[in-house]
């Protein structure tokens, strides 16, 4: 038995490398990846560019400090605040260390508006990281339990609800932000509308809380804008991004911008490994081939192809709620829990994921072909309708 500690339960493959959406196990048996590594090969496996970038990169530094000047960095925040229309970034190495230093920042900027106690608005469902803060900020219950006490100064709301946040506005004084996933992942692929999204920007204008969107799963192209908030035309105070930002390289970020911009300032807040050149470097190579492929337009054609398929595929089937999602952010939801599908998948060389116990989730790598994609909803459909004896 490996020394693992066992925080995983874990399918019984280990793969030994990867090309596009191709992984090959120590068996030599080939699979269809539709997770990425949980949206994070944004590019898929060994992308050449990707590969050669990393290469010289790593032949050149890979590791200096925030002591001192990184170009790399420089360069990468450059690119993201001219992505996101957004003036800071703080660079680290996870999306739990993203969601951390927002609630810090809000934290810090209740402080300076005279609030002792500040508290953040958080929906039911989310899910924003493992780490005590985050863990505490995540609606779900299996994430926190035996892990009390928890952090305070999270008020939690339904999600998508504009309503229950108008009434928390009226009577909670030492709300000072939300924080909130555009598209919920973890939680089952559920989306905000863009009606409550504006009015909630519209609330956090009035009231001067900071508006902040986790997008650590939807970001980076996956739904066909940059940022899956853009999808409603705003802009928000805060935004965090992991997973797919170095598609596969560790990487996170906090932004900034309007009243969130310039609380942070040296000994708040820091990070190690953050935004060192290697993965500085990754980030700019992933986001420059999305762009450079076009890259977001493929996640929405493919993206509705595959929802189109999987419904064609499953129309009239009995124990199928909805599929939905939004580019290559998919879910299925089934009337059950399956959980088993993921094992059933794997015995067919397709990897996939159950989240929110009923629901298959899909994440494709950005740069999955049409012919996979078609692959991919055949295997689909088979498994489910296998699964549910239809
Ligand atoms: C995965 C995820 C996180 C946590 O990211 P880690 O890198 O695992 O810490 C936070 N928020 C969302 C929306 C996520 O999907």
């Amino acid at each position: 038995m490996p020394h693992l500690m066992n925080t995983y339960g874990r399918l019984p493959v280990a793969f030994t490398h990867g090309e596009g959406c191709r992984l090959f196990d120590e068996q030599g048996k080939t699979y269809l990846d539709a997770l990425a590594g949980i949206a994070v090969n944004t590019l898929g496996h060994n992308h050449p560019r990707l590969v050669k970038v990393l290469r010289e990169q790593v032949g050149r530094l890979i590791h200096t400090s925030n002591l001192y000047r990184i170009s790399e960095a420089e360069a990468a925040s450059d690119r993201l605040a001219a992505l996101s229309g957004m003036d800071e970034v703080f660079f680290c190495n996870s999306g739990c260390e993203a969601n951390e230093a927002a609630i810090k920042l809000a934290r810090l900027y209740g402080h300076h508006r005279g609030i002792d106690q500040p508290a953040i608005i958080v929906m039911e469902q989310a899910f924003h990281g493992r780490t005590l803060a985050t863990l505490s900020a995540t609606g779900n219950r299996k994430v926190q339990a035996g892990f009390e006490p928890l952090v305070t100064g999270f008020v939690r709301v339904p999600f998508d609800d504009f309503a229950a946040i108008e009434q928390l506005a009226e009577r909670n004084p030492n709300i000072v932000a939300v924080l909130f996933e555009p598209i919920q992942g973890e939680g089952g692929i559920n989306l905000a509308h863009q009606d409550f999204m504006r009015s909630l920007r519209q609330i956090c204008d009035q009231k001067e809380w900071l508006f902040m969107v986790d997008e650590v799963q939807c970001g980076i192209g996956r739904t066909g804008v940059w940022f899956a908030h853009q999808h409603a035309g705003i802009v928000p105070d805060v935004m965090t991004l992991a997973k797919g930002l170095g598609s596969g390289v560790p990487i996170g970020a906090c932004l900034a911008t309007g009243r969130a911009a310039g609380v942070f300032k040296p000994g708040n807040h820091g990070s190690t490994f953050g935004g060192n050149p290697l993965a500085c470097v990754a980030a700019l190579t992933t986001l420059d081939v999305i762009e450079a492929d076009g890259l977001m337009a493929r996640a929405v054609t493919l993206g509705e192809a595959i929802r189109g398929g999987l419904r064609e595929g499953l129309s009239g089937i009995a124990g199928v709620v909805e599929v939905r999602g939004d580019g290559l952010m998919i879910g299925i939801e089934l009337d059950r829990p399956c959980a088993d599908l993921v094992q059933r998948g794997l015995a067919a060389g397709t990897l996939i994921n159950v989240t929110a116990d009923k629901v298959v989730r899909l994440l494709p790598a950005l740069v999955m072909s049409d012919a996979e994609g078609a692959e991919l909803v055949a295997a689909l459909v088979a498994l489910i309708k296998e699964f549910l004896g239809a």
